[in-house]
């Protein structure tokens, strides 16, 4: 456009100043004409590239003073060529105070003595310390102050020359932080070593004065020349029950204290645990016989898999669980012993009661040391403290614990290890002998019920019928997994039951070949004509309703038992 401009004016001028056209002299001054019209053009674009550039250099030098990070690149030299804002506000040196001197001013001496030597080296032998990794440095501020920074570098290449870029940050702060937490953490430990300590030492300045309380008082009650009377007996056992109270107290408090500083020994070894699961067994019998409650052993049909346990503390973890069991039960109730398959596959042996129960709101505390979860002030002596204790054991030997409860119900609690050889199998039936009161009962009954009140129904219903045991389960996990190990011969099944309901309990133990024959009765609230022919439809046995009317549940049960044969004919 400003070519045809050029050629119109000059056109004019040349009709203009000519009067006609001379081609010689119109050639010349066109040519003059045309070099002083490409020259301006030039001149013009020459400036506007200029003014492009300076205004590309100043939002880059924008860019730079704007970044949070220090940004310094040096020539191969170490020298200096530009210091943006973020880097004077870190070092304290203006940028025309560091530009065109050598970076190593930027550094305390350890460092600086070394990075001609990094710098000359790299550039022979293209071997990096930081450039394009990143690492933690030492700067030195203008003041002669050392700080810590992360450092990460960057090369290019301008014009043929090879430059550096390096981007820090100030991270005094981060670090400050750090130092704190180490400081704290070894503080903590520091005192949890010292609270161990004084617990050991005032478990022993304990343990000698409860001696003699405990030893004069066995000596009072032995002694036949001076004979206590009625009330002196009766309050030496006093004193021996509360000194009892008070060594377990005394020792439980010990052992967790060391676990939590970490001095519990743990010596884990590949076993069968049956040896320890029978001993353990043995003495959970004892123990619930004691309280006349019935003890079920539902681990003897199985070869067990071996597992990597201490024997010492995998004992004295089942014993706490039985323990518990038989302290935590009801008048009559049962206390059961059974393995099982965990998560994974893993090795589980679950300890089950009828017992109390655990409410749902203090579910999350059982683990916490001195929770008696309510039981503060009862007749049931403890400390909170046993399965503080076993969890922590099983965990140490790679293990893991769990329950499930109900209240007035009871519970079930677990411990599982991961199989190291084997696997857990079912053996022909019976091929272990076993001493369960189970077997000398002719007839199993298992409820499954979640309600306390209709639960208690049943048991003393079944309870008029001669030669029966009651197991009860309050959910129908619960409920399958009983009914594998009992092996009852009826099972009464609620159908509305927390997590799986009744219709899919039944499924399960009609697929599993070891419950598929024992017959399951109904008992529900689900009184519909569709209700009960979907449940006549799945397998139920027979579909009683509720309320129950307690000759029909009688007669129905007796009809089952009569079918079914009795577990002692059995096995
Ligand atoms: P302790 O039995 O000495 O009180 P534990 O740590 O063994 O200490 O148990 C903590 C609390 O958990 C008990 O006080 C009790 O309230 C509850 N508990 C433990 N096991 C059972 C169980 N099988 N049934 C009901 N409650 C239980």
């Amino acid at each position: 456009m400003a070519v045809l401009c050029v050629a119109l004016t000059l056109v004019g001028y040349l009709y203009s100043t000519s009067g006609g056209i001379d081609w010689m002299v119109a050639t010349n001054r066109f040519l003059a004409v045309f070099a002083i019209a490409i020259s301006a053009a030039f001149l013009i674009l020459a400036k506007r590239a200029t003014e492009a550039r300076s205004e590309s250099e100043t939002r880059y030098a924008q860019i730079l003073d704007t970044a949070v990070s220090g940004v310094i690149s040096i020539d191969e030299n170490g020298i200096v060529l530009s210091f943006n804002q973020a880097a004077e506000d870190i070092f304290g040196h203006q940028a025309p105070d560091v530009i065109g001197r050598n970076v190593k001013m930027l550094m305390p001496e350890s460092f600086s003595r070394n990075h001609d030597g990094f710098v000359a080296n790299y550039l022979i032998t293209g071997e990096a310390r930081i450039i394009g990794i990143g690492r933690e440095v030492e700067g030195l501020r203008k003041d002669g102050t050392v700080f810590p920074m992360d450092l990460g570098i960057s090369e290019l290449t301008v014009g043929g020359r090879r430059m550096f870029t390096g981007t820090v940050t100030d991270i005094s702060e981060r670090k400050g932080w750090e130092a704190d937490l180490v400081a704290a953490k070894e503080e903590a430990e520091a005192a949890n070593a010292a609270k161990s300590d004084f617990l050991s030492s005032m478990s022993h300045e304990l343990r000698t004065p409860l001696n003699a309380i405990m030893g004069f008082t066995q000596l009072l009650q032995m002694d036949t020349d001076h004979p206590l009377t009625v009330n002196q007996v009766e309050s030496t056992k006093h004193i021996l029950q509360s000194g009892d109270h008070l060594l377990k107290l005394i020792d439980e408090v010990l052992e967790l204290a060391q676990i939590e500083a970490g001095r519990i020994a743990v010596h884990v070894e590949t076993l069968d645990p049956a040896p320890i699961i029978d001993s353990c067994a043995t003495i959970g019998r004892n123990l619930a016989q004691l309280s006349g409650l019935t003890f079920y052993d539902k681990t003897r049909d199985w070869i067990l898999p071996e597992i990597d346990i201490d024997p010492t503390r995998f004992r004295q973890v089942l014993l706490n669980l039985l323990s518990n069991a038989v302290k935590y039960n009801r008048e009559g109730g049962t206390v059961s012993l059974s393995v099982g398959e965990g998560k994974n596959g893993a090795f589980r042996v679950i300890v089950a009661d009828s017992g109390i129960g655990i409410a749902r709101e203090n579910q999350d505390h059982i683990f916490t040391p001195f929770s008696r979860l309510g039981l503060e002030n009862s007749d049931i002596t403890g400390t909170g403290i046993g399965l503080t204790i076993t969890k922590e054991l099983v965990e140490a030997m790679g293990g893991g614990i769990g329950f499930e409860s109900a209240l007035d119900l009871g519970s079930t609690f677990w411990v599982e290890f991961p199989v190291t050889t084997g696997k857990l199998e079912v053996m022909t039936r019976k091929v272990r002998a076993s001493t369960d009161s189970a077997a000398e009962a002719d007839h199993t009954i298992l409820c499954v019920e979640d309600d306390p009140g209709s639960l208690k129904l049943l048991e003393s219903l079944i309870g008029r019928i001669p030669n029966t045991t009651v197991i009860a389960a309050h959910t129908g996990e619960i409920g399958v997994d009983m009914a594998e190990f009992y092996r009852p011969d009826l099972v009464l099944m609620d159908i509305n039951l927390p997590g799986m309901n009744g219709l899919e309990a039944l499924s399960r133990l009609k697929t599993s070949p070891a419950t598929k024959d024992i017959p399951v009765i109904a008992l529900t609230a689900r009184a519909s004509h569709h209700d009960r022919k979907k449940g006549l439809d799945e397998g139920f046995a027979a579909y009683l309703t509720k309320p129950i009317d307690v000759e029909e549940v009688t007669n129905a049960i007796k009809d089952h038992l009569g079918a079914a044969p009795a577990a002692a004919a059995e096995s």
